[in-house]
């Protein structure tokens, strides 16, 4: 259970007369005394403060560890971490799922450095450096002399390497480094895998996707070179929260998880509002009312509470989002005081000292971000902290210092993407215990629309889950040579591998990657197995992103979404800057930007075709069928679209000239059967009704899968060659799958339901980037009918709406009971 789920949440549905207690119930009011901004507040939820739970010591930590941390002020471990540190203590894996800053880092340490007393090693997985620094420290701090901690990564100097190798007995690493450097020469670290008693996968929840499933695999290679050593070591994952964390964490380490998702930890009280910005006069594609964007919302809140002063954090998603935010709050605070005279207000008559110093209340907003040196950003973090600085404007909490929290106030312009990051970010707020508040600021964006209409979807159980699909076939292949070169592979090791393994040894040995031998299958090239898998990236050689005038390296993209992102003429945006692709050569697999500050995004549209090849699941929904299987997706990147950044107002549609790509992928989708039709209104477009049903379908997705609208793609018809139906297809936009589709088939009543009500939550009259225009349609957003849409989507949800009338339970509707059980039925 997530930190801000309360025991006796009391909630408003709608405007906020009710006073919060604290201040927070001010600071909402004050944002709320221009009259016109009433009806954006779609709700607001008060979440009490939590008084921590009995800490108390496991009565197997040692001496030195209890005194240690008590020396720190630490009394104890609270409830979530001792029950996390006892599954440890008895063998069991364990994964732990709570909100940020509930101490989940305390609940693996105690049992590590307890380990290690008696003589174990310990393996810690980070994602990010920070982490491993801030770990690093921690143990540091225990100056226990037994503890021999090394951090193991790209950067550790030659010549200390082989002392970590020795004599480490806490190694902090990343999964690439395991991949490519600790498995391959698995004897050189001999003494460390036979005392191998704990390996720690912090921040789990961020292996998702295609590269969530090379880690998986990483993670079974691990199992099996421990083993080897007779090591078989417990796992400890520590998550965000987020909806069936054991799931997850099977699927990662292929191994049984225990589950701890109580927090614990204190918290004072939040006063969370979900604000949605008001449709415009502006038009946009096919006449579409256009909504006031995010950043335009959040620029004018920030000013009123800097105004107030109140400490606020405002998240957007880019650099340039930020300077723009900070720019116009700044503008608007200057012409606030020119207004109120501030500047001309002249000294007091009779004091000795100079004229006052003007307030200047636009200086105190600035713009914070990566891309500033260290020591800018920790002048930042300073003037933060003393008030100097009121609000700032930044891209993501993970940049953010450490230090940078205790605000007042949190502004979060557009769904972060995941419950994890939202928290993070609104976790900032809260000072000393006192109320803080945070407002969501919903984008226009079918998700968006639907997350401040069900607030239930935030502050019920947690939805979404971290997806990853381990039995992808592109990604176990290379695994699969990597670990036959590591130790060869043996019958066994289908247990680790899993069942998805025999048919891909076969095509292995089939292509001459692995050899069979009566005693299992062996690598026996001179080249390096691990080279073949591209952990980061999803097949293909990456395309590289270099600046035109320097010629320096930026970054790479997956060749696989290249033609959607550094097309010529993309605005694209790379850690943060922004930049304008001035050509994309496709042969030399090459995009050459330069640094530019347009007034627009861009946007790519590609036309799709989807042939189904095989359903590997099917059953029945309403009147219609839903499907999984495998599907060869044919993509063409057409034309981009343009749109100014700070209105949404759509500047042009230019053409592209890219070939079309072939995807094996996984899709999702249902039929409904001409019979089921007969009755709907007439007036119906069945194919802009399916085609606009699809596009909010892939809108909303990710609330159940950890997933971007950019990992996903759909194509919808009313009559499709494959199925001879009306046919919605959702589809994994990376070779093989990511486990996506199979999610949206696994929750299909609740997706789909939430598509529907995401859809009837607009206000537009007849469609708008808010519900059912899609910022990426190749055939430009023609035909849409929203009326249409909801018809279908009604016909093929009747036997779940009507069993329940109540759009909040969406956990007590199960997709099993209405449906026979999945079965195998080929389509093509
Ligand atoms: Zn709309
Ligand atoms: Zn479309």
């Amino acid at each position: 259970m997530p930190w801000w789920k309360p025991m006796n949440r009391s909630s408003s549905p709608a405007h906020p007369n009710r006073r919060a207690s604290g201040r927070s119930g001010p600071l909402l009011e004050r944002l709320l005394m221009t009259s016109a901004r009433h009806g954006r507040v779609t709700h607001v939820e008060h979440v009490p403060a939590r008084q921590a739970g009995q800490a108390q010591w496991p009565d197997w930590v040692p001496d030195a560890v209890r005194e240690r941390l008590e020396g720190q002020g630490v009394t104890g471990l609270w409830p979530h971490q001792f029950a996390a540190a006892e599954h440890v203590s008895r063998g069991q894996n364990v994964i732990i799922s709570t909100g940020t800053a509930s101490g989940k880092s305390l609940a693996y340490l105690v049992p590590a450095v307890t380990g290690i007393l008696s003589g174990a090693t310990v393996l810690y997985l980070t994602p990010t450096k920070a982490l491993a620094a801030d770990q690093l420290r921690a143990l540091s701090a225990l100056s226990l002399d037994q503890v021999r901690p090394a951090t193991f990564d790209g950067d550790t100097p030659m010549e200390e390497r082989a002392w970590i190798r020795r004599h480490a007995n806490y190694v902090l690493t990343n999964p690439d480094m395991l991949h490519r450097s600790m498995l391959p020469r698995h004897a050189a670290w001999t003494s460390f895998w036979r005392r191998l008693s704990l390996v720690i996968v912090d921040e789990c929840h961020g292996y998702r996707g295609v590269f969530g499933s090379h880690v998986a695999q990483i993670l079974r290679r691990l199992r099996r070179v421990a083993a080897k050593y007779g090591a078989r070591p417990v796992f400890f994952l520590a998550s965000a929260t987020a909806s069936e964390p054991g799931t997850t964490g099977m699927r990662l380490t292929g191994l049984e998880m225990a589950e701890v998702t109580l927090d614990a930890s204190p918290r004072g009280a939040t006063t969370i509002a979900l604000w949605e910005p008001p449709l415009t006069d502006l038009r946009g594609e096919g006449g579409a009312p256009v909504r006031r964007t995010a950043t335009a919302e959040a620029a004018d809140l920030l000013a009123d509470l800097v105004l107030d002063g109140v400490r606020t954090l405002a998240f957007v998603r880019s650099r340039r989002a930020a300077e723009t935010v900070a720019l116009s709050a700044r503008s608007h605070l200057h012409d606030t005081e020119l207004a109120l005279g501030v500047h001309a207000r002249p000294s007091r008559a009779g004091m000795s000292t100079p004229v006052l110093p003007e307030l200047r209340l636009a200086d105190k907003v600035a713009a914070y971000r990566a891309g500033y040196l260290a020591e800018d950003r920790r002048l930042l973090e300073k003037a933060l902290r003393s008030g100097e600085l009121l609000g700032v404007a930044t891209t993501n909490a993970l940049e953010l210092g450490v230090d940078v929290s205790g605000l007042d106030a949190v502004l979060i312009a557009g769904w972060p993407g995941t419950r994890a990051s939202l928290w993070q970010q609104a976790g900032r707020a809260g000072r000393d215990g006192q109320d803080a508040l945070a407002v969501l600021i919903a984008r226009d964006d079918p998700l968006d629309t639907y997350l401040v209409h069900h607030p239930e979807a935030l502050f019920g159980h947690p939805v979404e889950a971290t997806v990853l699909d381990p039995d992808n076939p592109y990604v176990l292949a290379p695994h699969l040579c990597a670990a036959a070169s590591e130790i060869p592979l043996s019958e066994e090791d289908y247990l680790i591998f899993g069942p998805a393994a025999l048919g891909v040894l076969d095509e292995l040995v089939a292509r001459g990657l692995l050899r069979r031998r009566t005693t299992g299958w062996f690598w026996t090239s001179r080249d390096r197995a691990v080279d073949l898998a591209d952990i980061r990236g999803s097949g293909g050689s990456p395309v590289q992103i270099v600046e035109s005038g320097t010629g320096r390296l930026l970054g790479t993209v997956d060749e696989a979404s290249a033609h959607g992102t550094v097309h010529t003429g993309a605005v694209h945006i790379h850690r943060g800057d922004t930049y304008v692709v001035d050509e994309f050569d496709l042969e030399a697999g090459v995009a050459l930007v330069s640094a530019a500050q347009p007034d627009y995004s861009t946007f790519a549209r590609d036309i799709t075709d989807i042939r189904v090849i095989e359903s590997l699941r099917s059953r029945v929904l309403g009147p219609g069928e839903l499907h999984f299987g495998s599907v060869e997706v044919t993509r063409q990147v057409v034309s981009y679209l343009k749109r100014r950044t700070q209105t949404g107002e759509v500047l042009g549609d230019d053409p592209l000239d890219l070939p079309p790509r072939t995807l094996r992928t996984r899709a999702v989708w249902w039929t409904l059967p001409n019979s089921a039709l007969a009755e709907i209104d007439p007036r119906t477009d069945l194919g802009g009704a399916a085609h606009a049903a699809e596009h909010a379908a892939i809108g909303l997705l990710p609330l159940f899968a950890t997933c971007d609208r950019w990992d996903i793609g759909g194509v919808s018809t009313e009559l499709h060659p494959d199925t001879g139906l009306l046919t919605v297809f959702v589809y994994d936009g990376h070779d093989g799958g990511a486990g996506f589709a199979e999610r949206g088939y696994a929750h299909a009543a609740d997706w789909l339901t939430a598509t529907r009500d995401a859809i009837a939550s607009c206000e537009c009259d007849r469609g708008c980037p808010s519900c059912i225009q899609s910022p990426k349609c190749g055939n430009g957003n023609e035909p849409l009918d929203k009326a249409g849409a909801l018809r279908l989507l009604g016909i093929l949800l009747a036997p779940y709406i009507e069993s329940s009338e109540a759009p909040g339970g969406s956990d007590n509707w199960p997709d099993s009971d209405l449906s026979p059980s999945d079965s195998i039925t080929r389509v093509t």
